[in-house]
């Protein structure tokens, strides 16, 4: 176990509990906590402004909270550095991809190999889940288009063999068609065992491929439930959502 980690009795593989987070002297989250199992899929949902980057900025160690814990495949996370949260196995799709534009789209893979003590993914795997991707490895990625983009931010993500990985908007300026691809592609993971948390703008199809849903308003989480009810209850969600959900 590395220095930087703690013991922490729990068998979730996420763990957030009660944490508040700033940007200067700005609160963006309000004590909130989350958990994702092992093997399990869960969508955060909200307003813009709400907090959810946040969350996923505090688990990653980009935003430490100021506050509370987090926890991730048993191990104290709460104030370790990001590289070692990314090696120990949190995956991380922006919603800006951060590919390298200048670069090819094998070199950019290469860059997110990793090994953890999770299921180790090759790229093999990734031509599984997007077929396209074999014929751009030799592709400059400044010449991709934003589907063929996310596709290599994903498969980036996957190489670095996670336990958890956090999507943040990834159907975000996506064409309908791909939008289905990636979700998808959210799907498998969870059958991988893959443990996935994301954060939609499009809350009915991150509804429809997630295990659970949290909703998160002004920094707090205000409804937690199976994402079956949210996605049955029309009236509610649009109660927590707004008339678009
Ligand atoms: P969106 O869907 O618009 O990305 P979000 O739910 O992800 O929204 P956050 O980006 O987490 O929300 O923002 C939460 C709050 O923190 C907002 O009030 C936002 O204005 C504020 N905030 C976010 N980033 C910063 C920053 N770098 N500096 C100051 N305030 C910030």
């Amino acid at each position: 176990m590395g220095s930087h980690f703690g013991a922490w009795e729990n068998d979730h593989m996420l763990n957030v509990k009660d944490i508040s987070a700033f940007y200067g002297e700005t609160q963006a989250l309000f004590g909130v906590s989350l958990d994702v199992g092992a093997g399990e899929s869960v969508a955060l949902l909200g307003a813009n402004g709400a907090g959810k980057t946040t969350i996923l900025r505090s688990i990653l160690g980009l935003t430490p909270p100021r506050q509370g814990s987090i926890a991730f495949d048993g191990r104290d996370v709460t104030r370790v550095p990001t590289h070692e949260i990314a090696k120990a196995g949190v995956g991380w799709v922006p919603d800006d991809r951060r590919i390298f534009p200048s670069l090819k789209v094998q070199t950019n893979l290469n860059l997110g190999r990793k090994k953890t003590r999770f299921r180790s993914w090759h790229e093999k795997d990734c031509f599984e889940l997007f077929s396209a991707l074999e014929y751009l490895l030799d592709r400059d990625c400044e010449n991709l288009s934003g589907g063929e983009m996310q596709m290599v931010a994903i498969s980036r993500a996957l190489l670095g063999s996670p336990g958890l990985i956090l999507f943040d908007e990834p159907s975000q300026g996506l064409a309908p068609k791909l939008v289905q691809d990636v979700l998808n592609a959210i799907v498998q993971l969870k059958n991988e065992g893959v443990s996935v948390l994301v954060v939609e703008q499009n809350a009915l199809a991150a509804l429809e491929v997630t295990d659970r849903v949290y909703v998160l308003d002004k920094g707090q989480i205000i409804y937690a439930g199976a994402s079956s009810n949210l996605l049955d209850d029309t009236a509610l969600r649009r109660t927590l959502l707004g008339a678009a959900a």
